[in-house]
């Protein structure tokens, strides 16, 4: 038997979608979230659940007074630069503009820099990043930058996963669908301590994994984000999700939620301003920082969950990584399998299904 907790009033975690009471649009309540992977199991996992309806994650910059194309490619360099330019000039252009001088890029302006030139970088890329992070570009894990291509055409499907797609009445009633068995109770409005671990045989955590420590050992650094809400009638700025990555604006993009289902139709329209600033006590953690310091207090933290039996860390604040629901979904399942090896060989379940650290 398994009991999910969960101190919200819904399922589903930062995916949850609900209808807008105004205007009737589904909502992405904790920000955009379009399923996308290269995990076929994982794909055939979710679509057992749900219809999933086709959907193209197609993002727009406001910068430097004008609308970009993004991820960058083609049309945004041709359109950036003012040329005409075919693939292969637009990659010596880019190619000339690199520095290829950093050839083990330490930090994301170092990969930024050294994949596209400072010009790009900067209008792009720079003001967005300080303004989601908070710290400056040279303090960010390369990693962070690697999450979006660069082409060379005129693709402009923000995401090189071979599926993707949006559930076509949202996430809430697919977590709930997944949830809906016999063996398992869900327990909304309910809080987990640490201590009522000692009530199951096994715990899967998904908190933060400070918090299961009363962060003793010091914070694990996140972001948070704070939605200004707006309605407008009809359509409002054409697209689901534009950035705005200049620092003369204190947000990071406005996204306007019914381009999320473009199979339904409302004539009200909600849109939320997204502004990122840094996680306080209370705050909804959403982005993990991992800064070098965080670096050291994650190692400490996992040294000490690997110490421990009975519980297992999993999820984007479990293991404090900055996860896609796809990698999330496939870690779970990889943690429930350890968890049904472990049990019927009677070994101890480990702390984590893949070590954070
Ligand atoms: N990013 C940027 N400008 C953009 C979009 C993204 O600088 O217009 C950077 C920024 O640092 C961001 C990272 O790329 O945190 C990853 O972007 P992604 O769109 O994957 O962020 P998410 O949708 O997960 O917030």
């Amino acid at each position: 038997m398994v009991t999910i907790l969960d101190e919200r009033p819904h399922a589903a975690g930062n995916c949850h979608t609900e209808r807008d009471a105004e205007t009737g649009v589904l909502v992405h309540v904790y920000g955009p979230h379009i399923f996308h992977t290269d995990d076929a199991g994982v794909w055939e996992y979710v679509n057992s659940f749900t219809t999933f309806k086709p959907y193209m994650n197609r993002v727009k910059s406001t910068a430097q007074g004008q609308v970009f194309s993004l991820p960058v490619n083609l049309h945004t360099i041709n359109q950036f630069f003012g040329t005409t330019l075919r693939p292969d000039e637009a990659r010596a252009l880019i190619t000339g503009k690199a520095d290829k001088s950093l050839t083990d890029p330490q930090n994301f302006e170092e990969q930024a820099l050294s994949m596209i030139g400072p010009e790009l970088y900067e209008a792009f890329f720079k003001g967005y990043t300080q303004k989601q992070w908070g710290c400056e570009p040279t303090d960010l894990p390369a990693s962070i930058l690697k999450r979006l291509p660069l082409r060379f055409n005129y693709d402009d499907n923000y995401f090189f996963h071979k599926y993707q797609g949006m559930p076509e009445s949202g996430y809430t009633p697919m977590v709930e669908a997944i949830l809906d068995h016999p063996g398992i109770t869900l327990r909304l409005n309910t809080r987990f301590e640490r201590a009522d671990a000692a009530g199951f045989g096994h715990v899967f955590y998904s908190g933060p994994l400070d918090g299961w420590y009363g962060c003793d050992l010091g914070r694990l650094g996140y972001r948070t984000l704070d939605f200004e809400r707006f309605i407008a009638e009809g359509d409002y700025q054409g697209c689901a999700v534009m950035n705005y990555p200049g620092l003369d604006v204190p947000f990071t993009r406005i996204t306007e939620h019914k381009h999320f289902s473009p199979w339904e139709n409302h004539h009200g329209s909600v849109l939320y301003r997204e502004f990122s600033r840094a996680c306080e006590p209370g705050d909804i953690p959403y982005y993990p920082i991992r800064l070098a310091a965080e670096q050291e207090l994650l190692t400490a933290y996992v040294a000490r969950a690997q110490a421990e039996s009975g519980v297992t860390f999993v999820g984007r604040l479990g293991t404090y990584r900055y996860l896609d629901m796809d990698v999330t979904i496939r870690e779970a399942m990889t943690a429930a399998e350890m968890f049904l090896t472990a049990t019927a060989s009677n070994k101890p379940m480990p702390a984590f299904a893949v070590n954070p650290a």
